[in-house]
């Protein structure tokens, strides 16, 4: 039985069941943020036939379900009672996880039960029976509904038997780091944190860039972008941030581009940049938060121009996103109340009141010419600064 010592949790790997011959270096991938995020809770981490196990003192629990909530990889988790692997123990155990679910609230609960181990003496179907009866009999104000319960009471007979009436749905994705790793162009914006949690879903580990313009854009408006960072990165496993001073690359567009043109030329100064960081640090991409015609500069003629002189590739995962639908998601995930707060992103104060909506990319590509930006960008590159932003 559960101990008042230890809790243990049994996790169901998502999409990694998926991926064949591959499966096993995803497992380990997850395996390994998982002891990683878990490191200083006590946790102990057991993989055996598809499913981790974790362990803990009990007075980790909360620290260990923040981390449950939040890391890649996992369809599905839950608090679970371990018991001995005998009928009377098992329904016992489903009482107990039936008082828990009533103590909840549920009126109404259904059994659903698993035998990977075929020498446990009752199968699937009795179990569910045997486990329906036992708890009707002692749980009273729970009734049986098996289209619609309030509380579903999972038993899996396996090495043990493990018996649960909370599943959590875990936020699925792949484990950070087994897609490779990114660069994310994180703006104090809605879009950019949006973007790069998203990334980060699809298994991809990130650092970070953001261009600052002090004294233009305050010391608040970076802190901003660190909280971001550590937000976002606590999905993933932390993120390195690189604040990039591009007040000179600025100043240098606003006094020699044509007015319309400025946001263009800037955004191509920031992919260039961050091209070259991208290949200094061996990071195989670049993310940002454009989406399709959200604002002048993304048109698709636009955003063509900003591409135009990289090679690397740039991941648009938001691209046919509405902003509604980018707000949702900002919501959830705890980053909209930072990317609100009123601190001007570099932009705002040089953005031209009638900017250019349809760059051609020959036109960008020698008005960018015409700036002399590389010594200012290589300049710039060589004075950031970077920090680890740990998940708080
Ligand atoms: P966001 O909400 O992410 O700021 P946005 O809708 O404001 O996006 P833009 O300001 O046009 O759009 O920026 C488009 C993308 O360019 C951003 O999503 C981000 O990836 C990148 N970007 C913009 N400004 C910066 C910056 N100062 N530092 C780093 N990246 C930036
Ligand atoms: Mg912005």
């Amino acid at each position: 039985m559960d101990t008042a010592e230890n809790i243990t949790y049994l996790l169901k790997p998502g999409e990694l069941s998926l991926k064949g011959g591959n499966r096993a270096a995803f497992e380990r991938v997850l395996k390994q943020n998982l002891a990683l995020r878990l490191r200083g809770t006590g946790a102990r981490i057991n993989f055996t036939n598809g499913r981790f196990y974790v362990h803990c003192p009990a007075g980790s629990g909360p620290e260990v379900e923040k981390v449950l909530e939040r890391v890649m990889g996992i369809s599905g988790w839950a608090k679970t009672i371990v018991a001995p692997k005998t009928p009377g123990a098992v329904m016992a155990a489903c009482v107990e996880a039936a008082l828990e679910c009533r103590e909840r609230g549920a009126r109404t609960f259904k059994i659903e039960a698993r035998r990977t181990d075929k020498s446990f003496p009752l199968d699937s179907y009795r179990l569910r029976r045997a486990g329906g009866d036992a708890v009707l009999e002692q749980v009273p104000g729970l009734k049986v509904d098996v289209h619609k319960p309030e509380a579903v009471i999972a038993v899996e007979i396996r090495e043990k038997a493990y018996v649960y009436g909370t599943a959590r749905r875990g936020r699925r994705g792949l484990p950070s780091g087994s897609a490779g790793r990114g660069l994310l162009l994180l703006s104090g914006g809605i879009d950019s944190p949006v973007a790069g949690y998203l990334m980060i879903g699809r298994g991809m580990g990130l650092d970070a860039v953001y261009f600052h313009a002090w004294p233009y854009t305050s010391d608040e408006a970076r802190q901003k972008v660190v909280k971001l960072s550590e937000i976002v990165g606590s999905y993933g496993m932390g993120i390195r941030l690189h604040t990039i001073g591009f007040t000179a690359v600025q100043a240098r567009i606003k006094e020699r581009a044509p007015e319309a043109w400025r946001t263009v030329l800037l955004r191509m100064a920031m992919m260039e940049c961050a091209e070259k960081l991208a290949r200094m640090k061996r990071l195989k991409c670049l993310v940002s938060g454009e989406s399709l015609s959200q604002v002048a500069s993304q048109t698709i003629e636009n955003i063509a121009c900003t591409g135009s002189r990289i090679a690397i590739p740039v991941l648009r995962p938001l691209i046919g996103m509405d902003k509604e639908a980018i707000i949702r998601i900002a919501e959830e995930i705890g980053t909209y109340e930072t990317s609100i707060l009123p601190y001007e992103d570099c932009c705002v104060l040089f953005s031209p009141p009638h900017p250019v909506l349809r760059g051609d990319v020959r036109e960008a590509g020698s008005l960018y010419e015409e700036q002399g930006l590389s010594p200012l960008i290589g300049e710039a590159l060589k004075n950031r600064v970077t920090e680890k932003c740990a998940y708080p």
